[in-house]
């Protein structure tokens, strides 16, 4: 009795042992590494859960599409990171993983807490916003709505994130002789009572205020975070960086498209927020960026 009863142990070890094994020797899922040490970083503006037909050109997607986007990166195999991750990685060279994606919405409309944070959470997927502060501190009745500061906090507390777009320069101003409209952050603008532009030295501390106060309401209103700037409209130059320095920024995000390597701070961003961009489009699109490995 006693033999058997050692027999059937043995025979259950083995068993086990076996499927121990077996489970060890299974191969990897395979997972395509489109890139690594690299990372795409989404830039999306509005969503409406319907896109009006011929919409072509107003930078909002449906929801439809965002959850077809999430849905596509998720199959491909890219991962979504953070936020904090992204810029542990491109200022202290942190490890991010393969096929990294970081998703970005600009201008702060009201639609990212209504339609997009509900299918990010679906996603388990965190996001961030670029905000312009004036926008969510003085309500106009007319504009779209922007996010308050308390949705902001709410949606912070589950992972989102929110940065500057500039206080109060998503704008554009006239400058030059002809008083051309150029952006607010990079034109020189046309002083209207003095019949000239503003001088290198006016346009610095108009820029440096503005940024600067923008990082002061970010801290007040939702407590330390990273300081990152989006540039209105993509525009930058010199004197922007060298004024945005100034007043601490860390990254600074364009619109200009291609994947991100660390040991720089101007950010590039991949379009994928326009009506056109269904998932097979974005992926496409994304694949633009690196040599197809499969
Ligand atoms: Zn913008």
């Amino acid at each position: 009795m006693r033999m058997i009863r050692y027999a059937f142990f043995w025979m259950i070890a083995a068993g086990l042992a076996a499927v121990i094994t077996g489970l060890q020797l299974k191969p990897e899922p395979p997972g395509n590494i489109y890139y690594q040490d690299q990372a795409a970083v989404l830039l999306y503006h509005d969503i409406r859960t319907e896109v009006p037909p011929g919409a072509a050109g107003s930078s909002t997607i449906s929801t439809a599409q965002l959850r077809e986007h999430l849905k596509m990166l998720g199959d491909r195999g890219f991962r979504i990171v953070t936020m904090d991750e992204f810029a542990g990685f491109m200022l202290q060279g942190k490890k991010l993983p393969a096929n990294a994606v970081v998703l970005t919405f600009d201008d702060g409309y009201e639609s990212f807490y209504r339609e997009a944070a509900p299918i990010l959470q679906e996603f388990h997927a965190t996001a961030s916003n670029f905000i312009v502060g004036a926008s969510s501190d003085i309500f106009h009745p007319e504009a779209e709505p922007h996010l308050s500061w308390e949705q902001m906090n709410r949606l912070k507390a589950q992972g989102m994130g929110f940065y500057s777009h500039t206080y109060n320069l998503h704008r554009m101003l006239p400058s030059g002789p002809s008083g051309a409209l150029q952006p607010a952050l990079t034109a020189r603008i046309l002083m209207t009572q003095a019949v000239r532009n503003e001088s290198e030295d006016q346009h610095r501390l108009r820029i440096y205020s503005d940024i600067a106060f923008m990082e002061k309401r970010l801290r007040q209103e939702l407590g330390s975070q990273r300081r990152l700037l989006a540039f209105p409209y993509g525009a930058y130059d010199d004197a922007v960086l060298e004024e945005g320095g100034r007043a601490g920024i860390e990254l600074f995000f364009t619109i200009e498209e291609g994947l991100n390597t660390a040991g720089t701070r101007i950010v590039k961003r991949i379009n994928a927020g326009e009506p056109y961009m269904t998932a097979d489009a974005l992926w496409e699109h994304l694949q633009s960026f690196f040599a197809k490995k499969q």
